[in-house]
Order: structure tokens, then C-alpha cells, then sequence
């Protein structure tokens, strides 16, 4: 398929525009060749009178149909693949954090092409061959593990694969090997820092210079917290199973917004309800082609990630844009009393309070026909004085923020340190129990 250029500092990431454009022209034309020999785009194609032939750029695009998780649950396991299953070499599989887990195929030039994507991402953020890296992320089918594994290789770090959970584990294995780099959820790596905090230790002792934090949303609020507890700089890592996994977007230094590697991935930002494009700089749905794939390619993929395209060009210099944090899927926004509320509304106020820990959990109940939510949060444990006085005049001033944040009440109780239920990997910040 489209030729592979292994060199990590390669000349996709430095492209210009221009060169860019031609590149995704020649690029997207190969793929929809290619995924036409699959059975699922053959029959979507014939039954839509699409000459695949006919799809020659990127502003061709709109021709094509939007491709959903339901198509790939409907095409499993092999209804999208386009080789031989000779040729194929791996799979891997969504976490399936909303619903039955989508599978993708991948051939040795895909593995190849993530590693190296993946690699150039590391790279981007100052991070070298030198570097010791603690891969806190789940192995297996999940592709956080060996997407970052691969890719970090490849760099030529040297990987601690020490996957997610044994907190004690995983901070004696970087004391002990001096790790520089760190991949975990953003929750976890707050949780490692609070277990570090109650136990009388510092985070800041262990070193670490980057972490790149991902799988799922978090706040700008959130990262100021976790680089001030650690000491380190955070970067942005976002991806999804059905592009790869991570490797897909990720910050520079600047550390404003995601670069999203356009030589591999067509971007488009949509409306999710009219699905048409949404104006630069407007919030919308991601959705994304794949321009590198070989055993699967797919295209115009719905991920239900809302975000934008940051305007204007980023300091650093390359041409790739950018995609702003992610607000949260459209599946997690929350309608409470008609009210729609977003999980990292409420991080957002959380993660202000230096007396209030990383960990927090949103539990939706219905009393009287009328929503209720309640914002449970914990103590920080290095932080509090000890008096009631004090949880008392947090609890009103959470209270407070919140009803500005959100326009209603919301009851907020503060417990112990350590009360709530850590994650290890993607959280589960809301309980609802509201029954409809
Ligand atoms: P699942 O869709 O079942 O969670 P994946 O493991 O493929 O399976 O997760 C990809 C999803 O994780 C993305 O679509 C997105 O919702 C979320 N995600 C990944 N990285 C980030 C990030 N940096 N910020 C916000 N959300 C993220
Ligand atoms: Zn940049």
C-alpha cells in the first residue's frame, strides 16, 4: 500500500501544506481502492453507486458514507478486512466502554506504520533513546499497552511494561530503574500520587520528567494539579482502538492542543446531528479516515468524540493541526432537571481546590420526579488542616462554584482520603440511578 517512511524525525511530520494535501490526495484515493475489496465497503459502495475510482481528494470525502461503531460490530470479526488472514499479524480490540468492543486486524505495514507514529510522537515531546519509560497502561487487547510499547521501542527507550495496578510496584520499579517517562490514564496517575502523598512520600522524589496521559478526558485543571503534585510535564496522548489506538494525536511542547498526524488520518469535524462540517474553531464530532491502513482501512469513522480544530498555526512549526481537549464523548453528556452537563464541567471546579484530592465521583438519583446530583469528593491528604471548620467552608464553597458552573444544586459530600474507588485505567466518574 502507501509506502512507509521509518524514520522517526520523517518528512511527514515536517511536511507543508501543500506537500501534505498532495500526499493525502494519493493517499486516500489508495485506500478506498483498497477498502473496497473488502465485503462490507463493496456491498456499501455497489448498493450506493460509488465508483471507488472516482474518489481522488480530500474534498471527495463527502461522497462517501460515514462509517459507525454499529457498521463494526455488524462487519465482525472480518467483514472490513481487505488481505489474506495470512497476512495478518495482530488483533486488538476496543475497551468497550459503550457497549460490545469493536475488533481490528492489523497487517505487519499497520503494526509498522502505528510504531512509527506512535515513536514520532514520543519524539515530539523532547523525550529520546535515553529515556527509561513506565508503560502503567493495560496489555493485551487493550491498545494503550502495545501501542506505546511498540512505539517507545522504536525510539529506542528502554520499556518497563509494568501494565496498570500494584501501586507499590510500580513506583519501587521507578525508583529503582530511574524512570524519566510515564503512560497511564490521568486517573491513575493521580491516584499513584495520592498513595504516595498519605504514605508520607513525595511524588516529586521519583524523577519523572513527561507523562503522557490519555484514554480518557480530562481537564486542563486536572493536568495543572497532577504537574504540580509530580513535578513533570503532562502531555496529551489521544487515540481510539478503531484508528490504531494512541499514536493518532498528541502535544508538542507547546502543550496547546493535539497534533493529529494528517499523512495517516483525513480529519473532519461535523455536527453530530445534521452531520455536516461545523465552521473552524467550532465544537463538534470527530471523525476520522484512515490514509495508512492496509488489512482495514476505514472511513469517515463517527468516534462521538466532540472536539475542535484549534485555529492558527502552533509555534512549533509543524503544519499537522491541532485538536483542542476533548470535551467527552456525546454519549457522556448528562441531562439533569433538562440541564446539559458535561463530567469535566465539574472537574473542572474540583481540581481548583488544593484542599480537595484528584478523585471524584458524579451519583445521579431522583427524588421526587426531580434529578439529584451528588459530587462526591475526597480530602487531599497533605493538604487539610484537620478542622471542621474547614470541610464545612469547602462543602459551601464547592456548593457554590458548582451552582455557577452548572445553573442548579448539586449536594457535594467530602470524605477521607482514599474513600472512593481508585482506577487503574479508564474511571467511572458517574453513577446513575435515575430510573426512566
Ligand atoms: P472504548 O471506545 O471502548 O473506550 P478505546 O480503548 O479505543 O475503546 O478508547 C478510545 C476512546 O477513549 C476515545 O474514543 C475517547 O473517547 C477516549 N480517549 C482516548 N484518549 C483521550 C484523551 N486524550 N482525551 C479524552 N478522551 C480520550
Ligand atoms: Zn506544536
Amino acid at each position: 500500500m502507501v509506502e512507509l517512511d521509518d524514520k522517526i524525525g520523517s518528512r511527514f511530520e515536517w511536511m507543508s501544506r501543500g506537500e501534505l494535501a498532495e500526499w493525502q490526495s494519493e493517499a486516500l484515493a489508495k485506500t478506498v481502492l483498497q477498502a473496497a475489496k473488502s465485503p462490507w465497503y463493496s456491498a456499501v459502495f455497489r448498493k450506493m453507486g460509488i465508483d471507488p475510482a472516482s474518489i481522488k481528494s480530500p474534498e471527495d470525502i463527502v461522497k462517501l458514507p460515514f462509517t459507525t461503531k454499529e457498521d463494526l460490530r455488524l462487519s465482525y470479526p472480518t467483514g472490513m478486512l481487505t488481505i489474506d488472514p495470512e497476512d495478518l499479524i495482530r488483533l486488538h480490540t476496543s475497551s468497550g466502554t459503550t457497549g460490545t468492543p469493536t475488533a481490528i486486524l492489523h497487517s505487519r505495514a499497520d503494526i509498522d506504520c502505528w510504531a512509527e507514529l506512535m515513536a514520532r510522537c514520543l519524539a515530539m515531546t523532547g523525550a529520546n533513546s535515553k529515556d527509561v519509560f513506565q508503560n502503567m497502561s493495560g496489555y493485551g487487547m487493550f491498545t494503550g499497552g502495545l501501542g506505546l510499547h511498540y512505539g517507545a521501542e522504536r525510539l529506542g527507550m528502554m520499556v518497563i511494561p509494568a501494565g496498570p495496578g500494584n501501586t507499590a510496584r510500580q513506583i519501587k520499579l521507578i525508583r529503582d530503574f530511574h524512570g524519566t517517562c510515564i503512560h497511564a490514564t490521568p486517573s491513575y496517575a493521580m491516584h499513584v500520587a495520592e498513595r504516595m502523598i498519605q504514605e508520607g512520600d513525595d511524588p516529586k522524589s521519583l524523577g519523572i520528567k513527561r507523562a503522557f496521559l490519555g484514554a480518557e478526558p480530562y481537564t486542563e485543571e486536572m493536568r495543572l494539579k497532577l504537574q504540580e503534585l509530580y513535578g513533570f510535564k503532562v502531555f496529551n496522548s489521544y487515540g481510539l482502538s478503531e484508528m490504531n489506538g494512541p499514536g493518532v494525536a498528541f502535544e508538542c511542547p507547546e502543550q496547546n492542543g493535539m497534533h493529529v498526524w494528517e499523512d495517516a488520518f483525513l480529519v473532519e469535524i461535523v455536527n453530530p446531528e445534521t452531520l455536516e462540517p461545523v465552521a473552524e474553531g467550532e465544537v463538534g464530532e470527530l471523525v476520522m479516515t484512515t490514509l495508512r491502513r492496509e488489512a482495514m482501512p476505514i472511513i469517515r469513522y463517527r468516534t462521538r468524540d466532540l472536539t475542535c480544530i484549534l485555529p492558527g498555526e502552533c509555534p512549533c512549526g509543524r503544519v499537522h493541526r491541532r485538536l483542542a481537549r476533548m470535551t467527552g464523548r456525546s454519549d457522556d453528556m448528562l441531562i439533569v432537571r433538562g440541564v446539559n452537563v458535561f463530567p469535566s464541567q465539574i472537574e473542572e471546579v474540583i481540581m481548583r481546590h488544593k484542599w480537595i484530592g484528584g478523585n471524584y465521583v458524579i451519583h445521579l438519583t431522583k427524588a421526587e420526579a426531580l434529578d439529584q446530583m451528588t459530587v462526591r469528593v475526597e480530602l487531599a491528604k497533605g493538604e487539610f488542616d484537620g478542622s471542621i471548620e474547614t470541610v464545612r467552608n469547602l462543602r459551601a464553597q464547592l456548593h457554590k462554584e458548582l451552582r455557577e458552573q452548572v445553573g442548579f444544586n448539586v449536594n457535594i459530600e467530602v470524605l477521607e482520603p482514599g474513600s472512593l474507588p481508585a482506577s487503574e485505567g479508564k474511571a467511572k466518574r458517574v453513577i446513575d440511578e435515575r430510573e426512566y
